[in-house]
């Protein structure tokens, strides 16, 4: 696929959706567009003094499963584009995993490493002043993504409790655990990603104690992915990982509670005693059971395609294996966990935060673990059967499963 506007990839992936679910022309139509978005002008005192004007943006994609929920990314490259791109994506993301909750998504465009931390704090609040009346717990509920944090959740939500005069945790995820955040939010997308794969495992009759495993990427996904393998599965052998410095890798295992310990200590994966300089490129072509890609987009390409061992790819990333990859993959035999599935553990543990904001009732961490592989274990079912039923690869059969449930509520509020 040449085209690289997010926005017209997300309608082309939904194009190949709805004629293999047959959609009628009306649903078609409705679910290859945002039915609300907002675009707002945020001028922001810079600590010279100066006045800096944002452009900023929020889209709720589709609300029929209830109200919208989505990340809000501080990003120099963010166009009304990608964030509807990334809207429609967590509509296709929360249906999977069947929360009530539809898809959104905010974006500010700016570079965040060049705001110091009270020009991020005035930026956060100005945000909140310009979409506070369309958002809610009811309504919309934004969270962290790339480049915002749980202090500017908090500075949010602070915000809008300020208009409002009255207490709101629910009206944002992603907060604190003092200020109403979830147990469990951390480490939730790669523990997400090892329940699907422990059901991968099943399906091809892998014994999940004797695995080995590689990671590209190793920042918040790829390092939690490396230490909740082995603590899932019960055991298991991860070889390489590696980050934008490099890689490493040793035939004979690495410590993955040590090499996380390393990265925090030295910033990089490279250099880690005992093991061997690995290329990325090489990394990806392993011969190891589980390949985890937890970095960039467009990471496994017709390229490199072909040369891919891994028997599962648990796509901790958004986006790292391109359309003709996909293809060669599938003929290949690999087993795909496709992004939207196999990364929604971030979006479920913060669903599950708005539902604890909501009834001022807070859960165990072993109360979020359970429910979490419960959602998980679910999804990865409803997907798998679709892809026997259909003879289709995992990701056309995660999109069938979201799009007819999207249709389907569409359809009985009487929109088509
Ligand atoms: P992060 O910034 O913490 O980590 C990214 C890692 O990738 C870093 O270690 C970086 O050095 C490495 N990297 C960058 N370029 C690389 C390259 N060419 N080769 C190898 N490594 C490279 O980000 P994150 O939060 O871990 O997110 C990673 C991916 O997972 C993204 O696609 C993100 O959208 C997706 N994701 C994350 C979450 C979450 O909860 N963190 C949820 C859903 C999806």
């Amino acid at each position: 696929m040449s085209e690289l506007n997010p926005f017209k990839i997300a309608q082309t992936q939904l194009d190949e959706a709805a004629e293999l679910l047959g959609l009628d022309k009306g649903t078609h139509e409705l679910l290859r567009w945002p039915m609300r978005e907002y675009r707002f002008l945020l001028p922001v005192k810079m600590d010279s003094g100066e006045t800096k004007v944002f452009h900023a943006y929020r889209v709720q994609y589709n609300a029929a499963r209830g109200p919208t929920k989505g990340g809000l990314r501080w990003h120099p490259d963010e166009t009304i584009d990608t964030v509807r791109a990334l809207a429609a994506w967590m509509t296709w993301k929360t249906a999977v995993v069947d929360i009530p909750l539809g898809g959104g998504k905010g974006g500010v465009t700016c570079n965040p490493k060049e705001l110091s931390d009270t020009e991020k704090e005035r930026l956060a609040r100005a945000y909140i002043r310009a979409a506070a009346p369309h958002l809610s717990v009811h309504r919309d509920v934004p969270a962290p993504d790339v480049y915002t944090t749980p202090q500017i959740m908090a500075w949010m939500m602070d915000e809008y409790e300020a208009i409002a005069g009255e207490s709101h945790p629910g009206m944002i995820t992603g907060k604190p655990i003092p200020l109403g955040g979830s147990q469990g939010r951390g480490d939730a997308t790669a523990r997400g990603g090892v329940y699907v794969t422990r059901e991968a495992m099943k399906v091809r009759n892998m014994d999940p104690s004797n695995t080995s495993y590689a990671i590209q990427g190793f920042g918040n996904a790829g390092q939690f992915a490396a230490t909740l393998h082995t603590e899932i599965l019960g055991s298991g052998k991860l070889v390489a990982v590696s980050d934008s410095g490099g890689g490493i890798y040793n035939k004979d295992g690495i410590d993955p509670d040590k090499i996380v310990h390393h990265k925090k200590e030295t910033g990089r994966v490279a250099g880690f005693p005992g093991s061997e300089p690995i290329s990325n490129e090489e990394l990806l072509e392993l011969n190891v059971d589980v390949l985890y890609p937890s970095a960039l987009e467009n990471a496994i390409t017709e390229t490199n395609a072909a040369n891919i061992k891994a028997k599962i790819i648990c796509e901790l990333a958004n986006g790292p294996t391109t359309p003709e990859a996909d293809k060669i993959l599938f003929e290949k035999g690999i087993f795909v966990l496709p992004d939207f599935l196999a990364n929604a553990g971030g979006v479920t543990v913060s669903y599950f935060e708005q539902v604890q904001n909501t009834y001022n009732y807070y859960w165990t961490i072993e109360d979020v673990h359970a429910q979490l592989d419960l959602r998980m274990t679910n999804a990865f079912q409803a997907v798998n059967a679709m892809a026997e039923k259909k003879k289709v690869h995992m990701r056309s059969a995660a999109y069938l499963v979201s799009v007819s449930r999207v249709a389907e509520a569409c359809k009985l509020r009487g929109w088509v």
